[in-house]
Formats: C-alpha cells, structure tokens, sequence
C-alpha cells in the first residue's frame, strides 16, 4: 500500500515519539500542581511554548496550545467576534467561501446563534483571494476576517500579507487557518502580519488531537472553553503535556528540514502533475498551477464518480483522496468545487494525491503507471 493522503494525516515522526514519551510515563505531574512533579510538567509546557514562539516569531504569551486545529479555528473565530463586538460593536464576519469546515461551520453557527453578520468571499478559478476582494467587502462594521493560508483541497496559496495589512489599517482582526500551510510554508506571524493563526501538528508528522493558536498581543478573544486559568486564561483544562512537547518538536524539525522536505516532493508532485494533464483525456489540474503546496497535486476527470475513483486507487494499493477528508457517501461536488465554477459533471470526480517525505519515484511511476486506467473504468462505470 502506498500512502498519498499526507493532507489528510502524517504519521508521527519517531523523534517527536521519542521527545514525547517521558510525558507519558515518568513525568505525569499536573503542570497546575506547586509540587515537584508539576514543575516538570509545566517547564515541559513552557519550552515547548518558547520554541514554539520562536519558530512563530512572536512572543510566548502569545501562544494557546488547543486540541486540535479545528478548536484554533474555533476560538479564533467564535472568540474574536466576540471580543470585537464587544469593544466596538461590530457585527460583520468575514470568511472565504474556500475555507475548511471549522471556519465555516463556526461562522454559521455565529451567525444563526450569536447575531453575527456572515459574508463569504469569493475566490478566483485558482481558489485565490484577492486583495480587491477584500478591500471591497470590508465596511467599519466589520470585526474579523478569516482566509486561510493554503487550501487543503486545492492546494492554493493566498497573498496573506495583502490581505492581513488591509485589514489592520481599518481596525479588523485578521485570522488565518494554516494548518495546511504550516507543513511546508513559512509561518513567521510579523512578516504575514496576522493576528491570529490556527495551527494543528499532526499535518507536519506530529501527534493528532493537538493544536495551536497564535494571537497577537493586544487581541479581543473571549475564552470559548472556560474552568482553570490554563493557556493564560483563554483555554481551560488540564494541559496535554506530552501532546503540547510533541507539537514544538515536530515543528522544530519542520522548520528545520523545510528546505530538504520541498526538495524531496516538490518533483515528485511536478512529475505527476505533467502525466496526469497529459495522458488522461477530460482531466484538469484544481487550483493554481505554481502558487501551490509543494507536496499537493489535485485534480477533477469529467464524468468519473471521484469516490469511485478512490475505491479502484484503494484496491490497487494506494490511498489518495477526493479533497476534504470526510467521506460519508455525499454525492454532491465540495463546496470547494462549487467556489471554483466548477460545472457538476466536472466536479464529482475529484482527485487529491499529496506526498511525503516517505514517497519514493518508484511509488510515483507505479502511480502513474496504472491511474489511466482505473480513471477510465471509473468513466466506463459511470456511464452504465
Ligand atoms: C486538517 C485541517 C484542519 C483541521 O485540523 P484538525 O487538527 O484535524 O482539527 C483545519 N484546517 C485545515 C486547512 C486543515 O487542513
């Protein structure tokens, strides 16, 4: 079997195992306990926090460790509406229509719940946001925005910090989602010029069910999860230790291997989109053609049933995906689909292939070697 999912999941690199372990044998302590074992467990929590920052350039306090990026996305979301509603009374929400469902949804949730304003932006045939986009949607009712950095169906980048100065000289919060960015892109928040941004380690060979919100000093956000005082007040429960050190260790060793990891997939990705365009008929690349993921090649066939598609991959022993990681049987194209203009016919047949570090150019050649055919069969399939 060979694995072409790493947008969907990595599997955690046995470094970070190795920093983690201790954190879940020996050193147990509560990291909210004054005795000895507590101390360790919060000296763990703090460095982890310093390094983290330091790759972030930003401050320590500055960090919230979280569960997961979807819960980033969450209290960035949910938690900074409030705040700015709260100090100016701003009302208006604004989010792409490309964004991952824990933007989304929580926008929603905002707006039929809460009484806030939704506004969807729109994005270009490659996925993209613009800076027009956002000049124009923006009014002095609006609290926050929210456009994540790159797309995880499509791969796209977006111009972050265009967008994010726009939104700082009219006074509105600016939040990104990078959980898929992180994993090859830069994340320095200064030079993105974001005031929030979700990350979620288990995208850059880190353990799932653990994430982080960077928000600038000086931000609005209303805690969204209350109790003890943890994560400086903002995000209450008992930290997870050895989650927390595994998250600052895998994304010490991505920044730190950033350059040979793109080396490593950036071809390998190249190789397979120019044989995909080439020798499949009816086939298109999604998003943009160069301001894309290094390791992400996406793609629609016309006619083909894309979940159809990915049981044939499956049986021939690869594991691809058809976008968003759901996979309930929803014969419906992804919002993501939709946003880009995508007529249905073209946009059910969906193809996702994002490599790792542990893809050889044998995997992709074999890849390759048999797609052709099983498109076609799926194509032949759907006809009947
Ligand atoms: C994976 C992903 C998420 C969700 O992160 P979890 O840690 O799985 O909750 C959010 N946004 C994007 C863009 C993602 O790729």
């Amino acid at each position: 079997m060979i694995y072409f999912d790493y947008s969907a999941t990595t599997p955690i690199d046995p470094r970070v195992l190795d920093a983690m372990m201790p954190y879940l044998t020996e050193s147990f302590g509560n990291p909210s306990s004054i005795h000895r074992y507590g101390q360790k467990a919060e000296a763990a929590i703090e460095s982890a926090r310093e390094m983290v920052a330091s790759f972030l350039n930003c401050l320590p306090a500055e960090i919230i460790f979280t569960s997961c990026g979807s819960e980033s996305d969450n209290l960035a979301i949910r938690g900074g509406a409030l705040g700015m509603r709260e100090k100016n009374g701003s009302q208006w929400i604004l989010a792409s229509r490309a964004e991952h469902p824990a933007v989304t949804k929580t926008i929603e949730q905002l707006g039929k719940h809460y009484g806030f304003l939704p506004e969807w932006l729109d994005v270009n045939a490659q996925g993209m946001v613009t800076a027009e986009v956002v000049s124009k949607a923006i009014c002095n009712n609006t609290g926050l925005v929210s456009v994540m950095y790159a797309n995880n169906e499509i791969g796209t980048i977006n111009p972050l910090r265009d967008l994010a100065e726009i939104c700082r000289a009219n006074g509105i919060l600016f939040h990104t989602d990078a959980v898929q960015a992180a994993a090859y892109l830069p994340v320095d928040v200064q030079v993105l010029s974001v005031d929030m941004m979700s990350l979620g380690s288990h995208k850059f060979y880190g353990p799932k069910g653990v994430g982080a919100l960077y928000v600038r000093k000086g931000t609005p956000l209303i805690s969204h999860n209350t109790g003890g005082g943890q994560e400086n007040n903002l995000r209450a429960g008992t930290q997870n230790v050895a989650y927390i050190v595994g998250f600052a260790e895998s994304l010490k060793l991505t920044a730190q291997e950033r350059e040979q990891r793109i080396k490593h997939v950036q071809p390998l990705r190249d190789k397979i989109i120019g044989a995909v365009l080439e020798t499949i008929p009816d086939s298109q690349l999604t998003g943009d053609m160069n301001v894309r993921l290094p390791h992400h090649a996406s793609f629609v066939f016309k006619d083909v049933d894309g979940n159809l598609l990915l049981t044939l991959l499956d049986a021939a022993g690869f594991a691809c995906s058809s976008g968003s990681a759901c996979k309930t049987g929803n014969p419906e194209p992804s919002e993501v689909m939709n946003t880009l203009g995508l007529p249905r016919e073209w946009g059910l047949g969906s193809l996702r292939v994002t490599l790792g570090k542990d893809n050889t150019v044998a995997d992709v050649d074999s890849f390759l070697k048999i797609l052709p055919s099983l498109v076609e069969k799926a194509r032949n399939l759907n006809q009947r």
